[in-house]
């Protein structure tokens, strides 16, 4: 069976619940609910896959929210005390605020706060190279970030521990409690790994010198729903033509003394016809870039990039791409 290459938007239970209705109209038979469940299930990989973005990301977990609260309600209809769906719902609002407002404040580079400290949060476990120790121990913890931990814990143990729920409103509470449960953690996550790169951004621009320069790189696809704050599942541009915007950022050396932080900021932008926004392309577009930036920036020699992607080119293949530059590709996810 081919799978028709479409956008979903709704959650699971309505669309199969749709789906139902559907077939009941046109009078056939279709699969039990846990059926049709499964095969969501599988569809969702290659749906999340191509979708990935910071924007998905963050409107992605405002839905997952969504979810939870249409969950806490079902539970109340199937008999949860008036008294814990308060808490949960409680729980559940701070949760959402935190995320929503107050987690970034909290991040930094180096803390003594388990949940805060993000070059802890972010090492690698399983890669040397994607690792930093810290030369502090982590001893404190902190009860407004492990609200979010502590909120999804609470909602899936209350919803374990109830037995009056038909055993088909339990597929759907299932499947829909972790699919929410994956999107906030991967909400969370974002904000670690947005306020690290901020971070390092910040420490390249401050110590530039003039022959070095900041690439930040990025499919303007991303850029454009943030405005409105759509999920990039709602933009319809994404099958047609794919720009790669590359900022690249050099200190300005004819500014006067008392403005020797101002900038430059060369934009190239790469136009695809065809051809798709993984590593494949950027991979091209970094080649065809290092070949024109001598002749736009003659005096750079060093570069630090800013790669939004999750991957990261290994080094030794940007370094023969042009001898001419040192690379130093910022490690910053
Ligand atoms: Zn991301
Ligand atoms: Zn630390
Ligand atoms: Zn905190």
């Amino acid at each position: 069976m081919k799978i028709p290459k479409v956008v979903r938007s709704i959650i699971s239970s309505r669309l199969i619940k749709t789906y139902m209705a559907y077939c009941k109209d046109q009078d056939y038979d279709t699969f039990s609910r846990s059926t049709l469940y499964n095969i969501l299930n599988v569809c969702i990989a290659s749906q999340k896959k191509n979708l990935h973005g910071l924007d998905n990301t963050t409107a992605d977990g405002m839905k997952a929210m969504d979810t939870l609260t249409d969950i806490i309600k079902k539970l109340q209809l199937f008999g949860l005390e008036e008294e814990k769906v308060e808490k949960l719902k409680n729980i559940f609002a701070s949760a959402n605020q935190h995320l929503k407002f107050e987690i970034k404040g909290h991040l930094a580079t180096s803390s003594t706060c388990l949940d805060h400290c993000t070059t802890f949060s972010l090492s690698d476990s399983k890669s040397t190279q994607f690792r930093s120790t810290c030369a502090h121990e982590h001893s404190e913890g902190c009860t407004k970030c492990s609200i979010i931990d502590k909120s999804l814990l609470e909602l899936s143990n209350t919803f374990q521990t109830m037995n009056s729920i038909p055993a088909e409103i339990v597929d759907e509470i299932d499947h829909d409690l972790s699919r929410a449960q994956e999107q906030i953690m991967t909400w969370k996550a974002h904000c670690v790994r947005t306020v690290h790169q901020d971070q390092a951004k910040q420490t390249v621009l401050g110590n530039l010198k003039p022959h070095q320069a900041l690439i930040v790189m990025d499919w303007a696809m991303k850029f454009l729903p943030v405005r409105h704050r759509e999920a990039q599942s709602d933009f319809f541009g994404k099958k047609g033509v794919s720009w790669h915007v590359s900022s690249v950022v050099t200190l300005d050396i004819e500014a006067e003394p008392e403005f020797k932080t101002n900038f430059n900021v060369h934009t190239l932008v790469h136009i695809l016809e065809l051809g798709n926004q993984g590593w494949f392309s950027v991979a091209h577009i970094i080649t065809d870039l290092l070949q024109k930036l001598p002749l736009i920036l003659p005096l750079v020699t060093e570069i630090f990039s800013k790669e939004r992607q999750r991957w990261m080119l290994p080094l030794c293949a940007i370094d023969f791409l042009h001898p001419k530059y040192q690379c130093k590709w910022r490690l910053a996810s």
